[in-house]
């Protein structure tokens, strides 16, 4: 995404974050720096001990320079975020959207694909190969609104749900080149038969766009209630799904089961096309009933850090780290319990890296060399 790299060294910021979040992060690193090791860029981590620990301590989840100390990195490796001695709104406020607020990152993707050896409860799942792209600064995650007459019975609370045409023109954009690099469509997702003002302009700008300068991508509408069942149906019929911030989030969850579940899907938060570090981490969230009991499932940080590697250049390295959980999770040690197998965090990390030392030793050395 970012173009060729450059360097031979990644700055990586590591925040292992709240409940499971370290666990999968401690798993999943040494994989993400074996394959990139692996084409000869050496990762440089600094391990930062952000979230709902430090906020409790010192009243702060992240320090006050926290986005100086970000933007002098590459990008940012997040385990996840949620505290249970914290309300879930605190939780978030705190750490992961002030991040995406301050570094604009506008583009959330959430890819969703069915994997050998892991069995999905969606049937027809095979096949499917699809990436969520959610507009990721604005409509329901801005912060605006407020309460009135608080705590009396004329109680009264406001979400207002943003939608600017710049916000849903660069992100449309993004997700047509995607999914021209694809060879898939787009479809787009909204409610503009009830929101008639917001995902209204959501429909037009898109549509003029799509007209203007993607005529040979695909373009789709669709109401987020049909998509809902749809994912469930035939997701395999899917490719790009456009949506705004709130049925970007929830359809992504609802999407994990194609998966395996939560513990499979990635992410990336993105500023394409500018200098701000991207930040990569886990759907899932803390997970506070598995946390502690060295279960959860660090696929799903893997590849949220084989996207990272693919933003920064590194697309050999980041397919190669993807195969080599593709064949994790076809072994009995690969498989966490999510995912039907008896494995622990810790060794499913390491099948990883023994699946992706194989796969080393078999590719020719001027191919792992190329940067
Ligand atoms: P949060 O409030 O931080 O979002 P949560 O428990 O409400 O946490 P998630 O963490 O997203 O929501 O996960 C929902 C459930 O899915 C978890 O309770 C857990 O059982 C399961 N889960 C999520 N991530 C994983 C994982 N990596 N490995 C195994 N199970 C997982």
């Amino acid at each position: 995404m970012n173009g060729a790299r450059k360097s031979n060294t990644l700055k990586l910021a590591v925040i292992g974050g709240d409940g499971i979040g370290p666990e999968v992060v401690r798993a999943a690193l040494p994989a993400i720096i074996d394959a990139a090791a692996a084409y000869g860029v050496e990762v440089l981590v600094t391990e930062l001990d952000w979230g709902g620990d430090r906020l409790l301590a010192k009243g702060a989840a992240m320090p006050d320079d926290a986005i100086g100390i970000v933007r002098a990195h590459d990008a940012v490796l997040l385990g996840a975020v949620g505290h249970p001695g914290l309300s879930a709104d605190v939780s978030v406020w705190s750490l992961v959207l002030p991040l995406r607020k301050a570094l604009d990152l506008y583009v959330n993707l959430r890819p969703v694909r069915a994997w050998n050896g892991v069995e999905s409860v969606v049937r027809n799942a095979e096949l499917t190969d699809l990436v969520v792209v959610r507009e990721n600064t604005e409509g329901e995650y801005t912060g605006v609104g407020g309460r009135v007459h608080t705590g009396s019975v004329h109680e009264v609370a406001t979400d207002v749900a943003v939608h600017s045409r710049r916000a849903i023109t660069r992100v449309a954009r993004y997700a047509f080149d995607l999914a021209r690099a694809r060879g898939q469509g787009v479809t787009l997702v909204t409610k503009s038969n009830v929101s008639r003002h917001g995902y209204a302009l959501w429909d037009e700008v898109v549509e003029e766009l799509g007209v203007a300068e993607y005529g040979d991508v695909p373009l789709e509408k669709t109401f987020v209630d049909a998509m809902a069942a749809r994912l469930i149906q035939r997701p395999a019929s899917l490719g790009v799904l456009l949506c705004s911030n709130l049925f970007g989030d929830i359809l992504s969850d609802g999407a994990a089961p194609i998966a395996g579940g939560l513990g499979m899907v990635p992410s990336a938060n993105l500023a394409p096309d500018t200098d701000s570090p991207g930040v990569f981490e886990p759907v899932h969230g803390s997970a506070p009933d598995i946390a502690g009991k060295g279960i959860a499932n660090p696929m799903a940080c893997v590849l949220s850090g084989a996207m990272l590697l693919r933003a920064n250049g590194l697309d050999a390295a980041a397919s190669l780290l993807e195969e080599a959980v593709g064949v994790a999770v076809q072994t009995d040690e690969g498989r966490t319990p999510d995912i039907g197998g008896r494995s622990t965090t810790a060794s499913a990390g390491e099948t990883v890296r023994a699946a992706l030392a194989s796969a080393q030793s078999r590719a020719p050395r001027t191919e792992r060399l190329r940067l």
